[in-house]
């Protein structure tokens, strides 16, 4: 390339301020909104350490109040893609629960599932990071246990006992009125 080609021709004082002041006053004009944000508080939050306030009424995460469940399948019966899915087995009164689980690879978070349940027990949460590279994750156990409850287990054996109890009961009955009929 020849010299001639690379040199500039050279401007004028007047221009040369020119340039000095536009480069001034566009760096101020595109500094203006950092400017206006710098001294305020920050409207950032650094998730996921700290999150923001979520709304009541949100659609995130279902809980279950387990104990209040009486495994009526209301819930799952009006879900309309079929993603509960319950297994307890019943011991009198008491429930031995084996899962409940919700399939979060179908389920759209519509709220259909709560408003049926005679028990007000299952609720739509406000958890929303559910993130996961096994696809198998995503059906989740509602469950805060397996199982029946300390309180179940004892409500329950305290009913066999009293059920026991009557059973001897009516059976020495039984026992006195045939020995009177024999004497
Ligand atoms: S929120 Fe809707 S899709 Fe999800 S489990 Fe409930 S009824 Fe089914
Ligand atoms: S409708 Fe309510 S009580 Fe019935 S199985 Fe579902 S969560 Fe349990």
């Amino acid at each position: 390339m020849s010299d001639q080609a690379t040199m500039r021709e050279p401007i004028s004082a007047r221009e040369w301020i020119k340039n000095v002041w536009d480069g001034f006053y566009t760096t101020l004009a595109g500094m203006k909104i950092t400017g206006r944000y710098l001294l305020q508080k920050p409207i950032t939050i650094q998730y996921p350490d700290e999150r923001m306030p979520i709304p009541d009424r949100y659609r995130g995460i279902h809980y279950l109040e387990q104990e209040k469940c009486i495994n009526c399948l209301a819930c799952a019966r009006a879900c309309p893609i079929d993603c509960i899915e319950m297994d307890a087995i019943r011991h009198g009164k008491e429930l031995e629960w084996v899962s409940f689980s919700v399939d979060y690879q179908k389920c759209m978070f519509c709220e259909l599932c709560v408003y049926p349940c005679p028990k007000d027990c299952i609720h739509m949460g406000t958890e929303f990071a559910f993130v996961t590279d096994d696809r198998s994750e995503l059906k989740h156990d509602l469950l805060s246990y397996k199982g029946m409850s300390r309180e179940a287990r004892i409500r329950m054996k305290e009913a066999e006992a009293k059920k026991a109890a009557k059973d001897a009961a009516k059976a020495a009955k039984g026992a006195d009125a045939k020995e009177g009929d024999d004497a």
